[in-house]
């Protein structure tokens, strides 16, 4: 009862607040039960609006920062989402349920086998946790509707465009290794069209194509 009291807070006054209208996105941030992912250590400050340490120097993002790119992703339930950068595992399991699938990739083992434990033990059937290098994207299950890059990048890495359906949006912080802007790309026929939305601040997406 406590935690969904302070996911209520939460979505009313860090994200509500801040623009997010989207009311499949704002569900799913009501529902998600954010504490699960943080360690036990962490569990008081679970839902702050900020990021917070998941070990091996990486990050669980700040809870409107995860609201607003879902709702930049635009996800329908019938879609096939990739996710690169699983991390503790809490934004695939906002895009799970809002999409049909989503396959999120970590390179880190450790997190890897974490998230995917935690994911199958909260009863999640529809999220494939996968071990790799994801700026290569992941070909097995490719193409997929939606993309979403939760470590900041360079550039936007060629392979992720091919694995996108046609109409297919990418969401991914593209910048130095500091500052980023979240990027929204839209695939559209031949052409690749690209928007600029807020300034954010990712670890680094460490890959083959990208740093
Ligand atoms: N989405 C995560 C969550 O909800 O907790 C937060 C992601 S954290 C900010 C970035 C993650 O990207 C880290 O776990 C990092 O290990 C991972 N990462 C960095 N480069 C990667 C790559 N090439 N492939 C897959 N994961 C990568």
């Amino acid at each position: 009862m406590e935690y969904k009291h302070q996911r209520e807070s939460m979505v009313e006054n860090q994200i509500k607040i801040r623009g997010i209208t989207d009311e499949r996105v704002l569900k799913a941030m009501l529902e998600v039960p954010r504490h699960k992912f943080v360690g036990d250590a962490l569990l008081s400050i679970a839902y702050q609006d900020s990021p917070l340490p998941i070990g091996y120097g990486q990050t669980i993002s700040q809870p409107y920062i995860v609201a607003l790119m879902t709702q930049l992703l635009d996800v329908k339930d019938d879609q096939k989402v990739l996710e690169i950068g699983t991390g503790s595992g809490y934004q695939a399991a906002i895009l799970a349920k809002l999409a049909m699938s989503v396959i999120t990739v970590e390179r880190i083992a450790e997190l890897f086998q974490q998230s995917k434990e935690l994911l199958h033990n909260l009863g999640y059937k529809n999220i494939i946790v996968v071990h790799a290098d994801g700026s290569i994207g992941y070909k097995e299950y490719a193409p997929y509707d939606r993309i979403i890059v939760t470590a900041s990048s360079p550039r936007v890495p060629d392979s992720l465009i091919e694995q996108l359906s046609p109409n297919g949006k990418i969401v991914i912080p593209i910048g130095n290794r500091i500052i980023q802007r979240l990027e929204v790309i839209l695939k559209e026929g031949e052409s690749v069209k690209r928007e600029a939305s807020e300034g954010v601040r990712f670890v680094p997406l460490i890959g083959k194509e990208a740093w």
